[in-house]
């Protein structure tokens, strides 16, 4: 049944700060905030940091900038604060252990023993006879445990100060039916299951735990997350009804992977820069080892290309509209269009997105971006020359960079010519022809491409030459090489004087190819 929201769904987003968020992760942090906004929801950052092993600095502070970089804002978190702070799971432990005690006094949950050298011992043990180890119904009545002991001793050594972790006694031979809302019925039956660590040696919960806790008390009303948690669904569900939560158990929604280009196996953190494109959306240097990891920012992807490429890697609108702001998504999320089969991520498509992002900005939106492409190159061009340019040249563009490429030719001189076109297009003619064309231009009025280009035409025509014997060196005078956009556009851009000085500096340099 359909759980009510008076003030609409609570979703959240629930990262381990124990690495870069990976696009993937991204991707579920966008569809719980489109399901939010769609449906005048609450959309709840929670940062899930009870592993203190696995914790790596710098962590939280990523997230919360690829977040903001996408245009995602919390409406709960632990800056933003809320109703249920607070929002760090390292600041919630007293909520846990209550929980964790209530599940043994219950007879959901046992106190065990063992140590980890025991378990490895036992693990290794399977492993050479070809097993895996699992601490299940199958062992648990003969490992060191309060099920097996007698309450005395289970007694004796908690006063004794021995270390234990808390363990979910998972029932027998239950046959579960769990909806997903993407998967539809999850079936599974609990003797396959092992008894999860809920509470840990060291104080804190295992994320089961804490994650099922905090949902509740949070009052969350929808869990989207990624597929690889589907696994522990079946935990979650048996942990909301021993805690008698069953009412307000959530709805759940697990995301399908996210593949490599190939099809072939899950996109990891490595594959990006292997590839040859990020998989983070900012760059991330790793503190330990000073590895750095490429991110989509720095790779001058814009964030509405970012956020409408991660929408349709596992979701559709229903029709074949491909350009959706987020405005649009919100509007057209729902969460029974999530695919079930992973979404194979295309680097050709992305930088396509990016691409038509970049072409419907403005001129005067790109003229800065490309004032620094050509700073970082020491030139100090004038903003007006940069957005007519822009206008010129965009359309070749995927990404700022790409500007340099494109259209260095208009800041800078060519310093050499193409050889080869050199050899195919510039004939012993050509100075000549060169020196009268630059005379035509030297004093057409206005210096503006259509009187310039009517200009030059109508003088080849009246010769008799050949558009392409002019065209063509014209263009390696100009550019240096064959590209870039209309030659007399080109021209108009560049000014009379320096048209003709680039003419002429062709020439001399060319006199005896
Ligand atoms: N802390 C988990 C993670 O790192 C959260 C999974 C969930 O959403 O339940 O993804």
């Amino acid at each position: 049944m359909q759980p009510q929201h008076p003030n609409g769904p609570r979703v959240r987003f629930a990262p381990s700060p124990t690495g870069p968020l990976h696009i993937g992760g991204l991707r579920t942090a966008l569809y719980n905030y489109l399901f939010a906004r769609k449906h005048g929801g609450t959309f709840i950052l929670r940062i899930e940091d009870t592993d203190q092993f696995r914790y790596v600095k710098g962590t939280e502070e990523y997230i919360l900038e690829s977040l903001k970089w996408c245009g995602i804002d919390i409406d709960e978190g632990p800056a933003e604060g809320g109703p249920f702070e607070p929002y760090r799971q390292s600041e919630r432990k007293e909520f846990y252990r209550s929980h964790a005690m209530q599940l043994v006094k219950n007879g959901n949950a046992y106190i065990a023993f063992d140590t980890p050298e025991e378990l490895e011992e036992m693990r290794k043990s399977k492993e050479m006879q070809g097993e895996v180890f699992q601490y299940d119904h199958t062992v648990r009545q003969n490992l060191n445990n309060s099920l097996s002991l007698s309450p005395d001793k289970v007694e004796k050594l908690i006063n004794a100060g021995t270390p234990y972790v808390i363990r979910f006694l998972m029932p027998l031979n239950r046959e579960l039916i769990i909806d997903d809302i993407v998967r539809g019925e999850v079936h599974v039956n609990t003797s396959t299951l092992d008894d999860k660590v809920l509470f840990k040696a060291d104080g804190m919960p295992t994320y089961h735990l804490a994650n099922v806790t905090d949902d509740f008390l949070m009052k969350i009303t929808h869990v989207i997350r990624g597929e690889e948690w589907l696994p522990s669904l079946p935990l979650h569900v048996l942990l909301y009804e021993a805690l008698g939560w069953e009412e307000k158990m959530p709805l759940f929604a697990h995301l399908p992977l996210l593949l490599k280009p190939d099809g072939q196996g899950k996109l990891s953190k490595r594959d990006g820069d292997r590839l040859g494109f990020p998989v983070f959306p900012i760059q991330w240097k790793d503190p330990s080892t000073g590895e750095i990891y490429s991110g989509y920012r720095e790779a001058g992807y814009f964030p509405e290309a970012v956020v409408n490429l991660l929408a349709l890697l596992g979701w559709n609108p229903g029709n074949d509209q491909e350009i959706l702001s987020i405005n649009e998504l919100t509007e057209m999320f729902s969460l029974e269009r999530v695919h079930r089969a992973g979404a194979r991520f295309d680097p050709e498509k992305a930088r396509w997105f990016n691409h038509h992002y970049l072409v419907s900005k403005d001129d005067s939106e790109l003229a800065p971006l490309f004032m620094d492409v050509l700073k970082e190159k020491g030139i100090d061009a004038d903003i007006d020359k940069v957005k007519d340019v822009s206008r010129l040249v965009k359309e070749r563009l995927n990404f700022r960079d790409d500007f340099w490429d494109q259209a260095s030719f208009f800041f800078q001189r060519p310093e050499s010519y193409d050889e080869k076109d050199i050899r195919k297009k510039w004939k012993e003619e050509t100075p000549d022809l060169l020196g009268k064309i630059s005379e035509l231009i030297g004093t057409v009025e206005p210096f503006e491409a259509s009187v310039i280009s009517d200009k030059v035409r109508s003088y080849l025509e009246e010769t008799g030459v050949g558009a392409g014997a002019a065209m063509n060196p014209l263009r390696l005078a100009l550019v240096g090489e064959n590209k870039g956009p209309g030659l007399f556009d080109i021209m108009e851009i560049l000014g009379r004087e320096e048209s003709v000085a680039r003419i002429k500096l062709a020439i001399e340099r060319n006199r005896n190819p």
